[in-house]
């Protein structure tokens, strides 16, 4: 069943006097529960492909279709309300609210959703021992190591239950083995709770990993491979 697609998805970024056509017409469809890795060189075009299916940011042209709804035909408000329900963010950087436990940084979310603070406590723990961090829910971002802290973005991401998570060169900023035992815990995740995953990597091992990998150059899809059917 089709999660998201994107027709004919084109982007130009236009700095100053100087035009980068980021993609030239991608279109790629994305089913419920796929495990899939969208790779490609430095400069391919995996950040803005992922930033515009997330309804980050707006296409020049073509459009991105998610759960059947065109995202360049919803308002402001209606795009945010998907972004918060539908979608989970995890980015190479963590991007965790340095101020604020584990536990807060995943309630954050529940936070903006309007949810009361003993559901909250009790969601953002549940997920914290999911992703194995249940002796370290306390501990402020700077007490973690870069793998924990990658596990609380990850976290922090499936808490409200979201139809796709987008990760961007998510095992970026980590050694072989903690990238590697993160994407096992992403893969697991995405078995056991029909989590959709897309996420980017210019990195061999996390290729592996993927069940389809998506090729990216110079902003076009030039080769798929899909495990389940070769
Ligand atoms: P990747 O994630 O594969 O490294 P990106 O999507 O980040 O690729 O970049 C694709 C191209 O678009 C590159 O040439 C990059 O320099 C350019 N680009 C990305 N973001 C911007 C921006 N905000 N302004 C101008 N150019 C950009």
């Amino acid at each position: 069943m089709e999660l998201v697609r994107t027709e004919g998805l084109e982007k130009i970024y236009q700095e100053a006097t100087v035009a980068v056509h980021a993609l030239r017409g991608v279109d790629l469809t994305v089913e419920k529960g796929e495990f899939t890795a969208l790779a490609g060189p430095s400069g391919s075009g995996k950040t803005t492909l992922l930033n515009l299916i997330g309804g980050l940011d707006v296409p020049t042209r073509g459009r991105v279709v998610f759960e059947g709804r065109d995202l360049s035909s919803q308002s402001k408000t209606e795009l945010s309300r998907i972004r918060l329900k539908k979608l989970g963010f995890v980015f190479q950087s963590y991007n965790l609210i340095p101020v604020l436990s584990a536990v807060e940084n995943v309630e954050f979310v529940m936070l903006l959703q309007g949810i009361g603070h003993r559901e909250r406590r009790e969601q953002a723990e549940q997920v914290l021992r999911e992703v194995g961090l249940g002796d370290m829910m306390y501990r402020r971002p700077d007490e973690l190591s870069g793998g924990q802290q990658q596990r609380v973005a990850v976290a922090r991401a499936i808490v409200s239950r979201p139809s796709l998570i987008l990760a961007d060169e998510p095992t970026a900023n980590l050694d072989s083995a903690t990238g590697s035992s993160l994407l096992d815990m992403m893969k697991e995740l995405n078995d056991r709770m029909g989590i959709t995953f897309l996420f980017s990597t210019h990195d061999q091992r996390v290729m592996e990993r993927a069940r389809r990998l998506v090729l990216l150059q110079d902003g076009v899809v030039v080769e798929e491979k899909n495990k389940d059917v070769s």
